[in-house]
């Protein structure tokens, strides 16, 4: 089929939002470099009426044959044909609930729900909307033409470029032409939607379910923001006439990229005053700059394959925290970078069960909970490691190359590196093949003997494995000499060990200075490590380097090489602590280990925890309003509900005390509205669990039915518990099933009883979205499967025997049970 290249697609639809069904045509304009005698398409779920293809300038009738199980639709013509070849297809599908293809958005109030009908193809569901050549290399241009009800509006890729009434309370809305594009980036909506348009040379619209548009206003503006940043930054103007950011209630991922119509969960693009708090306003700019980044990261220049698909994401994800803190450089975007992103990529990729960023076998490559991790956390990392190494002059200038050189067209890694490679006179394609081609990542050991350091390199996993690879990694020092003293000192250490100078005076040394690498550090001699332990206590190292020397250690524990214990003694040197990234860190890795430990150990954990994070508390205070960064908004949120949980009677009297505001129906602060809840659950009754759904049913913010959601999760009372899980499966709407499940994983109280609910409910469980249903098995089974080892293992050897689903996540969360239950055993006393 490779020699059957789409042209044009023309796409008739007329959705009917009562029957949620749609009739269509497409006529596929394609071109064929040698005779061929039949065209595969690409459809799922769609009932054809006819096929016919133009000979002689009159259309003829064509056989086809439906192929489900390889979702092909194989259409015979009547001649061997060469040349340009015009077919149009009549079917018909259903606008489904799956929140995938063509489907339906419920929304209003209860009882009197509505719907619009939107799209979502990524990666290959623009299949069960019409017939196409579902691959990301197959571009084309895209005409798209609806007939919809006269009170409603309908959206696409294009603007407008003609409407016409049909006389029947119909009208015909046809779109203008697209530039050439892929499968997986079409959009088309239609209903009641609203609008609030910001003008300019290029207008940007936000869209919303009907009186929504009073919370547009902030994303509207970033997105503006948005936009002149990437033209400016990438060299290349945006190349669509118009911008619509659509907000959608029934939405399964975060966002999508749709060129021109980029979709979002409503808590994702509407800020509602006085409910979203900090976290959630960052994370609106951080996911509006991610899609508006792949406008052209993805849209313009596409991947010619699924398995260069990290080219879409890592620059998405990267650009996502780049364009942000251009603008708000004060929200300290790249700290939660190396929390968020950068510790999130190592935990994942340093499993056995991982994958390199560029997927092998590429044809099948889905973001998934197995894949997401590696190509946009990992993926974004490594380019961070480039930018370190090159410098961002150069790393701007490749990328204009590479945007310019491959515009409307596909690239592969190889002709970024190149891009890269020229600009930069350094070896990048030697060092990024490496890390990109390859699964996994280094652990650099480092040993002193007098005025020498040698770093040796082998693959950091939990659990041992054979493996002799090896990685071009840049190593950045910092030496510290008597009198203050001290020096940084690069190197590349592209083979299995190297040695350097530090001068026989040295008295400490940082490796990954500035934490720009991505691998772990091993200091062989504890001494070492304890040495630079004072350091974090005087400061004289900056916080991200405070923040890698502890979190390696913790990663070092996870593998075995490192009591627990000396990790909390460790931790002992941040007592002064007072930076984010850092505070953060420690604040997770102690809660990853008392959710793991049981009995003394667990209160030992919670005991450290709790005067830890009690003083952190006592610093910057319970009530947000005087805070002056960001970051410390987010890290109280998160902090506080662990405080409670370790026992810290002054933290659940303050929550007890804004929560009981709340319920009265006064307001609080946005920045502890997450926690105040969770706590407000955790040590909450039936009539917390009313007012929680009572609020959940009448909120019409999303933002704060997350809220609520995650308190759902919290609750201690083992009833209530039972009663919330039979819940969520009832009365949460599909696409936020999932969050409650995932607190419950994370909550000691309901952990014990997860595994066996899951197991007398996989059967309603995994009728989730795929994404959803990975991301419950996530949760449950790496902590609440300690313990229980053996059932958990035995029923997915004989799930994955008789069922396709889920497959890569449900091995890797087996891995980290594993690694989870010999921490638990390996740190009893
Ligand atoms: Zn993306």
């Amino acid at each position: 089929m490779n020699d059957v290249n789409p042209i044009n697609y023309r796409i008739h639809l007329e959705p009917d939002l009562r029957t949620f069904r749609f009739s269509a045509s497409t006529e596929i304009l394609a071109e064929t470099s040698r005779p061929v005698n039949e065209i595969t398409l690409n459809a799922v779920r769609l009932a054809f009426w006819g096929c016919r293809v133009r000979v002689n300038g009159e259309f003829a009738d064509c056989p086809f044959y439906v192929d489900t199980l390889k979702e092909e639709v194989r259409v015979c013509l009547p001649r061997e044909m060469t040349g340009r070849v015009l077919l149009r297809i009549s079917y018909e599908g259903e606008l489904n609930d799956r929140m995938a293809g063509f489907y339906r958005s419920g929304y209003g109030a209860e009882g009197a729900a509505k719907y619009a009908a939107v799209t979502q193809f990524e990666e290959s569901d623009a299949r069960r909307a019409f017939p196409c050549f579902d691959h990301p290399a197959k571009k084309a241009t895209f005409d798209v033409e609806m007939v919809v009800d006269e009170d409603l509006t309908a959206i696409s890729n294009g603007p407008i470029a003609e409407e016409k009434r049909l006389g029947d309370g119909r009208k015909v809305v046809r779109f203008q032409q697209t530039p050439k594009m892929s499968t997986y980036l079409v959009f088309f909506g239609v209903g009641e939607f609203d609008f609030i348009e910001n003008p300019g040379e290029t207008p940007i619209r936000v869209a919303t379910m009907p009186g929504m548009t009073k919370h547009a206003r902030f994303g509207l503006e970033f997105g503006r923001k948005a936009l002149e940043f990437c033209e400016d930054y990438y060299g290349v103007e945006y190349p669509l006439p118009k911008l619509d950011l659509i907000a959608i209630p029934d939405f399964a991922a975060g966002a999508m990229e749709n060129w021109g119509a980029i979709t979002f969960r409503e808590n994702l693009l509407l800020h509602y005053a006085d409910i979203t708090s900090r976290a959630g306003e960052q994370r609106i700019c951080e996911v509006i700059a991610h899609e508006i980044a792949h406008q052209w990261f993805g849209n313009l220049v596409t991947p010619s394959d699924w398995k260069y698909l990290w080219l879409n994401e890592s620059f998405a994800t990267y650009f996502g925290y780049g364009v942000v803190t251009y603008y708000y450089p004060e929200w300290d975007l790249w700290d939660q970078f190396l929390h968020g992103q950068t510790d999130t990529a190592l935990a994942r990729d340093a499993l056995k069960e991982t994958i390199p960023i560029e997927i092998p076998g590429g044809e099948h490559v889905v973001i998934n909970a197995s894949t997401a991790p590696i190509i946009y956390n990992k993926g974004g990392s490594i380019l961070r490691q480039v930018v370190g190494y090159i410098g961002e002059e150069a790393f701007r200038e490749g990328l204009r190359r590479y945007l310019k050189d491959h515009t409307y067209a596909c690239a592969s890694s190889h002709n970024l590196w190149e891009a890269l490679e020229e600009v930069s006179e350094k070896p990048v394609t030697t060092m990024m093949e490496s890390w990109i081609e390859q699964p996994g990542f280094p652990l650099v050991e480092v040993a002193r003997d007098g005025a020498q350091l040698l770093l040796t390199q082998t693959r950091f996993t939990y659990l041992s494995i054979e493996s002799n690879q090896a990685w071009v990694i840049p190593v950045a020092v910092k030496v510290f000499y008597e009198g203050g003293d001290s020096k940084t000192i690069s190197t590349l250490l592209d083979s299995r060990e190297t040695s350097i100078d530090i001068g026989a005076d040295a008295i400490a040394y940082k490796i990954n200075l500035g934490q720009t690498g991505f691998y772990r550090v091993k200091y062989r001699r504890k001494g070492d490590l304890w040495e630079l332990g004072k350091r974090v206590l005087s400061r004289e190292l900056p916080p991200v380097d405070r923040w890698g020397l502890q979190n390696d250690l913790y990663a070092l524990v996870r593998r075995g090489d490192a009591p627990l214990d000396d990790y909390l003694d460790f931790v002992s040197n941040y007592e002064h602590e007072g930076d984010f990234l850092p505070l953060v860190s420690i604040a997770g890795n102690l809660f990853q280990a008392y959710l793991v430990m049981e009995g003394n150990r667990r209160a030992t954990v919670a005991s450290v925890g709790k005067s830890f994070l009690e003083r952190v508390l006592s610093h910057i205070g319970y009530e947000p309003e005087q805070d002056r960064r960001y970051t410390t908004s987010i890290l109280r949120d998160q902090i506080i509900v662990h405080a409670a949980l370790y026992g810290s009677g002054d933290v659940v009297e303050f929550a007890r005390g804004r929560f009981a505001s709340l319920m009265g129906g006064r307001s609080i602060h946005p920045d502890i509205m997450k926690s105040v809840m969770q706590i407000g659950a955790l040590d909450g009754n039936r009539e917390a669990f009313q007012w929680f759904d009572k609020t959940l049913k009448c909120s019409e913010s999303e933002h704060e039915r997350m809220n609520i959601l995650a308190a759902l999760g919290s609750f201690r009372d083992g009833e209530l518990i039972k009663e919330i899980q039979e819940y969520v499966l009832k009365e949460v709407p599909d696409r936020n099933k999932f969050i409650p499940i995932q607190y419950m994983a994370l909550n000691p109280h309901a952990m014990p009883a997860m595994w066996q609910w899951y197991v007398s409910h996989v059967g309603v469980l995994e009728q989730f979205h795929p994404i959803h249903y990975e991301r419950v098995i996530e949760a449950i089974v790496p902590v609440c499967g300690i313990g229980r080892e053996q059932e958990v293992r035995a029923f997915f050897e004989d799930y994955m025997k008789q069922k396709d689903k889920a497959r890569d996540v449900i091995k890797l969360s087996l891995e980290k049970l594993e690694i989870n239950s010999r921490m638990r055993v390996s740190c009893e006393v």
